[in-house]
Formats: structure tokens, C-alpha cells, sequence
């Protein structure tokens, strides 16, 4: 007898769409044949770790054979001394995607709803279907979040809102009194993740017209308000997978409940620490991608292209032809992200990259579109 192994798994997998990571430089290398390729598709620190990461991933070599520290203390100790929280608030996840999936596993049932907006991260429909979750997505206005519209779209069946601030890949973003509003609307028994990966650029004082606010100090009001952070983007650590959330207590012991017991390694832990402590390395990644960020609208508004707005390290840019750009910016060794999946077919994200990379992309885009 032949059996279709697919069909045998549960409902939410089976028709799940697995996430389309930004393409590997070594794989457009290998696979056009060119050198020197520059990446700038996965809103990566173009400046790499700090010394200071480096330096304390150096020190743990030797203690490899050792299982990490499955609570994490010192470094939730250090978290809860810059967030002035309580460490029972924290849980540490393999990359603030771990934790994200931990919410859906602990919060959501089968058919229950999970609401979040058009345009928003492809982590949220994963972590909900995969749990047989219903996603309830919202209709974005202005290319951001309507959240007077995903208040109204809360049913007894609602168990989680994925809001992400800045979002990714639209780089818009709420301001306080949006949220203020928001959380006031919104009943108790509905966790809120406000996903704030981008939250280094976007306090950015060179930014503070616009009015961006984090909500991490909310959370003795609410407690059904969770934060996650990343060392992904800012702390430039993406390879090392770590990120938390910081959340009421009881929220947390749960989220700590489906947590495996090891899922944040010991070299990320130790970095993560040492880069919590390297302040001129954060500053200097901010202060290059806002460089980066006037080089690239500058030279898009020259070009008479139109581009969303961002306060992250990546900017949304209107090309037409965007599959098309994109395969010929491939060809010409630079890889960006096309986000016709995120309902922006129009649209290329490109992250933010030293000069020098967004002066490659910026060359070939010229030569590329039509003149
Ligand atoms: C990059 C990103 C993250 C971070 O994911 P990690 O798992 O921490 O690497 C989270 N949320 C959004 C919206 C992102 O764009």
C-alpha cells in the first residue's frame, strides 16, 4: 500500500509556507559565477559584531563541551538592570523568532485567532498556522498598521496580536499616543507582541521627530503586554540566534514552560552580554545606517523613485519591474530582498549597508532601470 507521508501531518503544517530567507551571498556567488557579491537582503549589520562580542565568544571556546547555562542568568541579570525590570519577567529565545513561536505554542489553539496586519513580518502567519491557529490579517493603511482596524477585528476567539515596531519590511511605525489608544482598547485576556527588532534605529535622536515610542515601560500597566528585542540587527549577532522578551511575570514563567531547556547556546549568551556593554558599537551601527539611510532616499528621490519611509535599517523602494531589477541586480553581484510575498510586488527592500555597498547597489540600479 502507498501512503501519502505529506498528508500525514497535522493540518497547519501541511499547507504551511516555509519563510524565504534573503539569498545567501556563497549561494549567488556559486551560482553566477562572480566574487565580492554584496548582501544587503537580510537587515544585517553591515559592521559585524563589536569587539567586545567578539572578545567573550573567544573566551568561551574552551567551555564548548559544556551545556550553557539553561536559565540564562547573568545575562537576563544584565537585561533586567537596563530594562529595570524583574529577571522573572525575561525569557530568552534562539533569536526573538524562538519566542514568537513559544507565544503561539502556549497561547493558541486550534481555530483560535491570532490578528495581525497586511504587510507585516512572515514570522506571524508561520508560528500561528503551524499551531492550527486562524490569522485574521488586517488591511495596512498607508502602507502601516490601522490600528483602530485590528482593535475592532478582536472576537472572543482572539488570543494574540502580532504588532511589530518598527515593522519589517515597510520600516513605518506607531507613535505613543497610537498605542496608548490601542492598549486601552484592547481586552485583558489578548496578549499584545510588540516586536520591537528594529528599536535601536528607531530611537535614533536624529529620528526623534517621528515621534516612534517603545512600550517596554508599559508593562506594569499591562500585563497582557509582551516585548521582544533582538541581538540580531543592531548588536550585529544575527548568526549567533538570540533574542527575549520581557513580559509580565506570569506570561513568562509559561513562555519559560515550552522553552526546550538549552535553546539559547552559551557562545550567544556570552556575546550577547559583552554586547550589551558596548555602547560605541551600537552607536557607530546607528549612526552608519542613517548615513546609509540619506545616501540610499537621497539618490532614490534623484532617480525619481518613490520609497516608503523607514526608521529601521532597511528602506522599501517602488521600482515597477521589481522581479526584474532584482534578478539583474543579481547578476551584477548584488542581492537585495524582492517582497512580493509581503503583498508588495512593486516594491525591493534594501537593507541598509556601509557606503561603499550602497554606493555598488546604487551604480547598478542606475545602470539597470530604464533611462
Ligand atoms: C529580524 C526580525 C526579527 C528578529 O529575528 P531573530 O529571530 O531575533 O533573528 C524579529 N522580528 C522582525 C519583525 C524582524 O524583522
Amino acid at each position: 500500500m502507498k501512503i501519502n507521508i505529506q498528508s500525514l501531518a497535522v493540518a497547519g503544517v501541511r499547507s504551511l509556507q516555509p519563510y524565504q530567507p534573503g539569498k545567501p551571498l556563497e549561494e549567488l556567488e556559486r551560482e553566477y559565477g562572480i566574487s565580492n557579491a554584496v548582501k544587503l537582503a537580510s537587515n544585517e549589520n553591515p559592521l559585524g559584531p563589536g569587539k567586545k562580542a567578539l572578545a567573550a565568544i573567544g573566551q568561551q571556546l574552551g567551555e564548548l563541551s559544556r551545556y550553557p547555562d539553561g536559565n540564562g542568568f547573568s545575562l537576563k541579570k544584565a537585561l533586567s538592570k537596563k530594562h529595570g525590570v524583574n529577571m522573572d519577567q525575561l525569557t530568552l529565545g534562539n533569536g526573538s523568532n524562538d519566542i514568537l513561536e513559544f507565544l503561539a505554542r502556549a497561547f493558541v489553539a486550534v481555530d483560535d485567532e491570532v490578528i495581525f496586519s497586511e504587510h507585516a513580518f512572515a514570522v506571524y502567519p508561520i508560528v500561528t498556522q503551524a499551531v492550527g491557529g486562524r490569522a485574521v490579517v488586517v488591511a495596512a493603511k498607508d502602507y502601516g498598521y490601522d490600528l483602530d482596524a485590528i482593535a475592532v477585528a478582536v472576537s472572543d476567539k482572539t488570543r494574540l496580536i502580532f504588532i511589530a515596531n518598527p515593522n519589517n519590511p515597510t520600516g513605518t511605525w506607531l507613535t505613543e499616543k497610537a498605542l496608548r489608544d490601542f492598549l486601552e482598547k484592547v481586552p485583558a485576556q489578548v496578549l499584545v507582541v510588540l516586536d520591537e527588532a528594529y528599536y535601536e534605529y528607531a530611537i535614533d535622536p536624529a529620528l526623534s521627530a517621528c515621534g516612534y515610542t517603545s512600550v517596554m515601560s508599559w508593562i506594569k500597566d499591562y500585563p497582557n503586554l509582551v516585548v521582544t528585542r533582538t541581538f540580531s540587527k543592531a548588536y550585529g549577532l544575527a548568526g549567533l540566534r538570540m533574542g527575549y522578551s520581557v513580559s509580565h511575570a506570569d506570561v513568562a514563567d509559561i513562555l519559560n514552560r515550552v522553552r526546550q531547556p538549552f535553546n539559547a547556546n552559551s557562545l550567544a549568551l556570552a556575546a550577547a552580554e559583552a554586547a550589551l556593554d558596548d555602547e560605541a558599537h551600537l552607536r557607530h551601527s546607528v549612526k552608519l545606517n542613517a548615513e546609509g539611510m540619506q545616501q540610499l532616499t537621497q539618490a532614490f528621490e534623484q532617480l525619481g523613485l518613490d520609497y516608503i519611509p523607514s526608521v529601521g535599517n532597511f528602506v522599501c523602494v517602488k521600482i515597477g519591474d521589481a522581479a526584474g531589477v532584482y534578478e539583474a541586480l543579481l547578476h551584477a553581484g548584488i542581492i537585495v530582498r524582492p517582497v512580493a510575498n509581503y503583498g508588495l510586488p512593486d516594491y525591493l527592500r534594501i537593507t541598509i549597508g556601509r557606503a561603499d555597498e550602497n554606493a555598488r547597489f546604487l551604480d547598478a540600479l542606475k545602470k539597470i532601470l530604464p533611462a
